[in-house]
């Protein structure tokens, strides 16, 4: 199947009309299996290193990659899989768990801007600000305990902190930092199959955590806030993918495909020497062979 294609089928660069029913967790394309998918995935893994290393000597462009997903839908898998083949140097994952003291003695976007990524690199966030319009929103008590002042936190607050997200999307793409955004859509069902092999599995037992059961119960609440934070952040310049995580084989397909596609569209390539650098060459390389 074509790549381009399947990056394609999964984006939301619009949020009219978006709907989380119209995406299947199950889906798997015309992939059938594992093995099928696997040797396309390691196929991008080296493609993304090569685009990686233009990236980074070009130094223009940034690319920040945004994962949110519900517990146990393989945020960390993906991130360890389809990073593996870049050189470290270029590249940087955040993880974003509750705000500290200090974090909370900021604005919202604060602790997440300090980790943008530089001309030349990829970021990655494991979490990030849409935790403030996901969690924040499902748990009001979140929003109390921030700090905001009290006037400025009525309930247009959601659609004010879409505004800003976007606002701020915006000025970052105009600055020249790429941004896509993963949301990995696992069911209910394979969520819970996760949750028990965590238990039953020893060497699972260090990622499991109560607080993700008790997260479970809110399932219903969580899939209206992620619907509709999509359809109010979902643009041309930051699009969402929508990635069905039910099988992680192909959670790691798209995401691999996504990233490549990205970066072959910035037309990346090394910098071109001029003249007077080629003579600085062609000088060092003489003098190097006389030594
Ligand atoms: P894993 O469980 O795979 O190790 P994780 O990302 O779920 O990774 P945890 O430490 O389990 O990490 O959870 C982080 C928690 O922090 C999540 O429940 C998330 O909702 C919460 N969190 C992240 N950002 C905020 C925020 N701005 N305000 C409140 N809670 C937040
Ligand atoms: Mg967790």
């Amino acid at each position: 199947m074509n790549l381009h294609k399947l990056a394609k089928t999964f984006l939301v660069d619009q949020g009219r009309h978006f709907r989380l029913k119209d995406f299947d967790p199950t889906d798997t394309g015309h992939w059938r299996s594992k093995e099928h998918a696997e040797e396309a995935l390691q196929q991008g893994i080296a493609r993304t290193a090569e685009l990686q290393d233009k990236l980074y000597a070009q130094d223009r462009w940034a690319l920040l990659l945004i994962f949110q997903a519900m517990d146990a839908a393989g945020k960390d898998g993906i991130i360890k899989h389809v990073m593996s083949g870049v050189n470290p140097q270029g590249c940087q994952v955040f993880s974003f768990k509750a705000p500290s003291d200090l974090e909370l003695q900021h604005d919202f976007l604060w602790r997440t801007t300090c980790c943008l990524p530089e001309r030349g690199h990829i970021g990655i966030f494991n979490r990030s600000y849409y935790e403030e319009v996901l969690v924040v929103r499902v748990h009001p008590q979140i929003l109390k305990n921030q700090k905001t002042p009290d006037s400025l936190t009525g309930k247009n607050i959601w659609e004010q902190r879409f505004e800003d997200i976007r606002g701020f999307e915006r000025h970052m793409a105009r600055s020249g930092t790429v941004i896509r955004k993963f949301f990995l859509h696992v069911s209910k069902g394979e969520q819970k199959q996760r949750f028990v092999a965590r238990l039953e599995e020893p060497e699972k037992h260090w990622k499991f955590s109560a607080a993700d059961i008790r997260e479970r119960q809110f399932w219903d609440d969580y899939q209206k806030v992620y619907e509709d934070m999509i359809a109010n952040t979902a643009s041309a310049h930051a699009p969402w993918y929508v990635v069905p995580a039910d099988n992680k084989w192909f959670t790691r397909l798209v995401v691999s495909t996504v990233i490549v596609d990205t970066l072959e569209s910035l037309k990346l390539d090394y910098p071109k020497v001029d003249a007077a650098k080629r003579k600085e060459l062609a000088a060092a390389r003489k003098s190097l062979m006389k030594q």
